[in-house]
């Protein structure tokens, strides 16, 4: 992409009423723009992001076994008053009639609607498990949005939901899901802990929050200092074998929101060299609920002895909108954001120094077509700027590499290039600049 054809506004200041970094940096980056309260319009640099982070949740979904589909934004409400949340979800839901005086709603969540779709189709335990998964757009009339996409009205959410004959099926459906949300997490260069969450009525140990440490937090954690170190699985484990050992090693340790923290266990199961205390960002929710929604709404299967049970079901969330802030709050410096290459909306910046000084064009022009052709997808500012602004400009907003090309370097057959991470700055001749780029 040409900057001078591209649409990447950028801010000097962010405005005064941003109060975390990541809100700041992503209106000053141009990454998303306020229509209102809580609802945001992604503008391209941004949306570029959100769709390689929805790209990494949707693989890893995938290679866990769950199956993409996509479901309304909007729901009729006799399905929610089937399961009896129509009235209890309270003011968060966003109600709408629609021209026959129907009663619909903006979906908050989706466990209705996938539940009606399941009991449409699947009868018998042969057909199970199955896990429905799909990235979609919900809206809760939160009463305090706040900080950016953090805690919006309108979010993007992969929302997962499975289906069991019985508990110890949905426990292997559960485990596979908290593998997978580890994947993702380090996949977005992010140290995500599994944290005890509360289950409800239905008791059990099948709730998990997921949580990246970050002072701007809403949710503080207790948690174990070895589990904050654990790596994730990685992809090339079992997923049809049992992972429960891999679930139980991050799960027999020590770690809690606040909700469900209790501090005489903490201190007895962590030395006090090993307890953590911080605040965090939830960005991602599992759930086991059994026969919740399936009892009410007679989702029913037929098991091996040829009797009728509700289907067992668990419910599993990314907050997909919440993770580019939460990134940006992981990743950031003074300059501006710092991206992982997982998911930065361009590999490379070429920066000419110089446009219309026909060794810098040439230079950069053949840097642009060499970058492309090797699926770097660079960012070229050919815009007649400053240096300085360009340089300021391509910091904040957080591509991995950049390339900067200028006449007197041209003079001496060298290029320089920055990795935008470390500050680490190499002169070199061109080739092996682009070389070093594309690995
Ligand atoms: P919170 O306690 O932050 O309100 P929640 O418990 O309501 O979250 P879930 O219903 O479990 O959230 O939703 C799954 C995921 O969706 C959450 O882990 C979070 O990452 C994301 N999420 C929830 N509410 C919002 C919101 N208002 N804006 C952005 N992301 C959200
Ligand atoms: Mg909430």
């Amino acid at each position: 992409m040409r900057l001078s054809r591209y649409f990447m506004p950028t801010l000097r200041e962010a405005p005064a009423d941003a109060q975390i970094v990541s809100h700041q940096l992503m209106l000053r980056a141009g990454l998303i723009r306020q229509e209102a309260a809580g609802i945001y319009a992604w503008l391209p640099l941004g949306l570029k992001v959100l769709k390689k982070i929805e790209q990494v949740v949707r693989e890893e979904m995938n290679r866990a076994g769950a199956v993409e589909i996509l479901m309304p934004t909007l729901q009729l409400a006799d399905l929610w008053r089937e399961s009896g949340r129509y009235d209890d979800y309270g003011e968060e839901m966003l109600r709408i009639k629609d021209r026959h005086e129907r009663d619909l709603l903006y979906g908050p969540t989706a466990e209705e609607v996938v539940t009606d779709i399941f009991r449409s189709y699947i009868k018998s335990y042969k057909d199970l498990p199955k896990n429905l998964y799909n990235i979609q757009w919900k809206f809760r009339d939160e009463r305090r949005p706040r900080f950016g996409v953090m805690r919006g009205r309108e979010f993007l959410m992969k929302d997962a939901y499975s289906f069991d004959i019985d508990e110890a099926s949905a426990r292997r459906s559960y485990n596979r899901m908290f593998l997978a949300y580890l994947n993702v997490y380090a996949r977005l260069g992010l140290k995500a802990i599994p944290v005890r969450a509360d289950t409800g009525p239905i008791g059990g140990d099948l709730s998990h929050e997921f949580i990246i440490l970050a002072e701007t937090g809403e949710s503080e954690v207790f948690a174990h200092r070895d589990l904050v170190e654990m790596g994730a699985p990685g992809p090339d484990i079992d997923w049809d074998g049992d992972l429960q050992p891999l679930v139980e090693q991050r799960t027999r340790l020590y770690a809690a929101s606040d909700e469900m923290h209790d501090q005489a266990r903490f201190e007895a199961e962590a030395a006090e060299g090993d307890r953590m205390t911080a605040r965090g960002i939830e960005v991602g929710h599992i759930f086991y609920f059994g026969e919740k929604y399936s009892k009410p709404m007679k989702a029913l299967v037929t098991g091996p002895d040829g009797k009728d049970v509700p289907v067992q079901m668990g419910s599993y969330g990314v907050g997909v909108s919440r993770l580019v802030a939460a990134i940006i709050e992981a990743s950031h410096d003074d300059a501006g954001i710092v991206w992982p290459d997982s998911v930065a909306p361009f590999g490379a910046a070429i920066l000419n120094l110089r446009v219309g000084d026909a060794g810098c064009d040439a230079a950069c022009e053949q840097a642009y077509k060499a970058l492309t052709a090797a699926g770097v997808d660079p960012l070229y500012d050919d815009r007649d700027d400053r240096p300085g602004a360009k340089f300021a400009a391509t910091d904040l907003v957080g591509i991995p590499w950049q390339l900067v090309v200028g006449p007197k370097g041209l003079a001496d057959g060298v290029v320089e290039l920055k990795r935008r991470a470390t500050g680490e700055r190499q002169s070199l001749p061109l080739d092996a600049a682009l070389k070093a780029i594309t690995g």
